[in-house]
């Protein structure tokens, strides 16, 4: 059975001791709910790591990204290894922020993935298409492109770290989600890709989340689909009481 899933992404918002009040009442208040089938995650400032990480006992922390490098004279980056001798166990890659705003391209990618691999860090990969590309209909050609050249490198078993988040760019930050047709159309059709290279079993096996926008008012509709395994929740989950809704409709939709 694969995971289910909801992450933060907290991209650059948050001071040191907000981080951490945040991270503590949310970590609290999922160790009340106590959800059965959902791992909840927060993807936090690198800042932040090692402290959130102090008060996580029931929540995961996560990376939102990591350097493409090893280790070496790359000033102001930071390494896999790094991220991941701060307890840290996830690392956001390819978001499309870091893909348009720092030219991470397909190439960068693959060795950051690699990276994250070799320091066991499980990866949240995202992709989406851009509007004028979901216009122009090729939004399912956009996303099998950013899968094959960014993953499919991977072996069955390194492909077994890979969590997929959806993550139309239309729909990042703008208030205008993907309707729930549109985003279970797009998984079952990266479900189908992924079967396609490494087969069913993996394919089943495969976390694929849905991330543009997704709040705490439409997000039990969009768990609702079979191929929605959960949320990468930007905005969202800055706030605990927005972040702790959605973590509760995708607990209530097993
Ligand atoms: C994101 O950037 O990963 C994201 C989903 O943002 P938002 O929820 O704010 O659209």
């Amino acid at each position: 059975m694969r995971k289910k899933i909801v992450a933060g992404n907290w991209k650059m918002n948050k001071n040191l001791q907000e981080g951490i009040a945040l991270a503590q009442e949310v970590n609290n208040r999922v160790k009340a709910l106590a959800p059965q089938n959902v791992t909840v995650i927060v993807g936090t400032p690198f800042i932040h790591l090692s402290e959130v990480n102090k008060v996580a006992d029931v929540i995961t922390v996560s990376a939102q990204n990591c350097a493409a490098e090893a280790s070496g004279a790359y000033t102001g980056e930071v390494s896999a290894a790094m991220v991941a001798s701060t307890g840290c166990k996830y690392v956001i890659l390819g978001h499309s922020e870091r893909r348009s705003y720092y030219g991470e391209t397909d190439e960068i990618l693959v060795k950051k993935v690699g990276h994250a691999l070799e320091n066991n860090l499980e990866i949240i990969f995202c992709v989406g298409e851009v509007l004028a590309e979901r216009e122009a209909e090729k939004h399912f050609d956009i996303v099998k492109s950013q899968l094959s050249k960014g993953l499919f490198q991977l072996s069955t078993e390194q492909f077994a770290h890979i969590v997929i988040a959806y993550e139309p760019v239309w729909a990042i930050g703008t208030g205008k989600t993907a309707t729930s047709a549109q985003a279970e159309e797009m998984h079952k059709f990266i479900r189908k890709t992924i079967a396609e290279k490494y087969g069913e079993t993996t394919a089943d096996n495969t976390t694929i989340l849905y991330g543009g926008s997704c709040n705490s008012k439409n997000a039990d509709e969009l768990f609702s689909q079979p191929n929605v395994d959960g949320g990468l929740i930007g905005g969202a989950s800055l706030k605990a009481d927005d972040f702790m809704t959605i973590i509760t409709a995708r607990e209530n939709h097993q």
